[in-house]
This record gives C-alpha cells, sequence and structure tokens, in this order.
C-alpha cells in the first residue's frame, strides 16, 4: 500500500476572482504554486475550482451572471476554457500537467459512469497529473445539478477516498457569530460533530459572485466527515496556510472524520 497523501482542495468563486469577474491573477498564481509545490513533495492533488461562470461574464463583458440557465451555460463555456488556460499556464509554470474532469450529478449517480469517473482520477494519478474538476455547467439544467462546488468537493473526495477535503473561501472559517457583524466573534479551531447548533451558526449564502457560503461548506463537511474524510474550511487569501495545514498546524476550522 502507498503511503502517498490524497487532498482534494475546492477554490470558490470569490477567493479567485475579482468583482469584476476577472481571474485574480496573483491569488491564483500562489495557489497553484502552492499546490505544484506539495504535488512535488509527492502528495497526490485533486483541486476542484469555481469561477467559470464569473470569469465567462468577465470575459464578456456583461455586469452580471445572467439570470437564465441558458444564459449561464453559454457564459461558463466562455469562462470554463478561460480558467483551465490560466491554470495550464500556471502550473505548467511549475512543471505540472494537469487534466480537466466536467461532472454532472448524474456522472456521479449512475454505477457506470461513477466507474468511469474513478477510473480517469487513478489514471491521472497514475500519470502524475493533477485533475482539476468543475461541475459541468454548460450541460447541467437546474433539475440535475449540484449547484454548488462545496458539495461536489465532497462527491469527489468520497470518489478517490481523499485523505483531506481542504475548502478555501473568502472567511477564516467557522465561527461562533457572524464576523461581519460582530466584532467579538470567535473562529471555531474544531468542529467534532456537525449539530444542528453548528448548522444553524452558518447564517446564509456568501458573496453574489459565488453560490455557497457557509451553508453548503457544512454540508460538504457533513458528507465527507461521514465517509471518515477531515475537512478543513480556511482562507484562500494566504495560500502558505496550506503547508502549515498540511503539517498538522490548526489553521481554520477542522471538521473531524468520523471513525
Ligand atoms: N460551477 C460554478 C462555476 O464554475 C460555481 C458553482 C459554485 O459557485 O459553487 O461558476
Amino acid at each position: 500500500m502507498s503511503e502517498r497523501k490524497r487532498f482534494v482542495f475546492k477554490v470558490g468563486t470569490s477567493t479567485l476572482t475579482y468583482s469584476t469577474g476577472k481571474v485574480n491573477l496573483r491569488r491564483m498564481q500562489s495557489l497553484v504554486r502552492t499546490l505544484a509545490d506539495l504535488h512535488n513533495s509527492g502528495c497526490e492533488i485533486a483541486l476542484v475550482t469555481s469561477g467559470a461562470i464569473s470569469v465567462g461574464a468577465g470575459k464578456l463583458g456583461l455586469k452580471e451572471r445572467p439570470n437564465t440557465t441558458q444564459g449561464r451555460q453559454a457564459v461558463a463555456c466562455v469562462g470554463q476554457c478561460e480558467l483551465m488556460f490560466m491554470y495550464d499556464k500556471f502550473f505548467g509554470e511549475f512543471g505540472c500537467t494537469v487534466g480537466q474532469l466536467l461532472i454532472t450529478k448524474s456522472d456521479v449517480e449512475n454505477e457506470e459512469r461513477r466507474t468511469n469517473l474513478v477510473n480517469a482520477f487513478e489514471n491521472l494519478f497514475l500519470y502524475g497529473a493533477i485533475p482539476i474538476i468543475n461541475e459541468n455547467d454548460s450541460v447541467a439544467v437546474d433539475e440535475i445539478v449540484y449547484g454548488d462546488n462545496d458539495n461536489l468537493s465532497a462527491q469527489v473526495a468520497k470518489l478517490i477516498a481523499a485523505d483531506k477535503l481542504i475548502i478555501l473561501t473568502d472567511t477564516d472559517g467557522l465561527f461562533d457569530k457572524n464576523p461581519t457583524e460582530h466584532a467579538d466573534a470567535k473562529l471555531l479551531p474544531v468542529v467534532e460533530e456537525i449539530t444542528d447548533e453548528v448548522l444553524a451558526l452558518a447564517g446564509g449564502s456568501g458573496s453574489n459572485r459565488g453560490t455557497g457560503g457557509m451553508v453548503t461548506k457544512l454540508a460538504a463537511a457533513k458528507e465527507a466527515t461521514a465517509q471518515g474524510i477531515d475537512t478543513y474550511v480556511l482562507n484562500g487569501e494566504t495560500p502558505d496556510d496550506i503547508y502549515r495545514l498540511v503539517d498538522g498546524h490548526q489553521i481554520g476550522t477542522h471538521f473531524c472524520a468520523k471513525e
């Protein structure tokens, strides 16, 4: 059995882009550098990335995301290209090869397609490539979407039996009250169990550019920890924190895996 550690990272739109919808190049590059370095150190990395719709809207010069499914599908086609172009370029600069996987809910729920998906992941890892995953927004319609990449990242972590799921976002983790409203809000470093009281701390959805907020992160953490996968929510602004987390330091909020 290999001792190789397998990590799934998830990065959200609000971490990856400016409010203009354009990619935050400095942040993306420093995230990619950190992940490439972890990959070089022998870890297996998969990256679930959002941003297709926001980047597509930015590239097309739209002021906001389209409010129709068909509009968002078209915009995602444009944005997904741009996103992968940037990832390919940045990872390539650090000597890493990436492969794109666009997933719909039915790929995970149908047994045969799930097997194909797992095979694709495993072979990418065998070849030493870094899988980059997004929901296939261009073909997904409302009835069959995961709709948020927090959930998708938990599904990916389960599919590939990851050791850790690390969700990078625009806050430092889960707080005991809303930190934007309460100056004395305290970060919860460890959550042993995601109870109803913990779920009630999540509040509403996050920025107007992503879809998640803390609600979907807690749902993802619940799903992954139930499968024995330690899950972390931390600020994506400082990718260097990822080294410290992987080294076992306390960063962000750790949702403990169930035995
Ligand atoms: N798949 C969507 C995108 O790439 C993002 C979903 C989310 O924000 O969680 O734009």
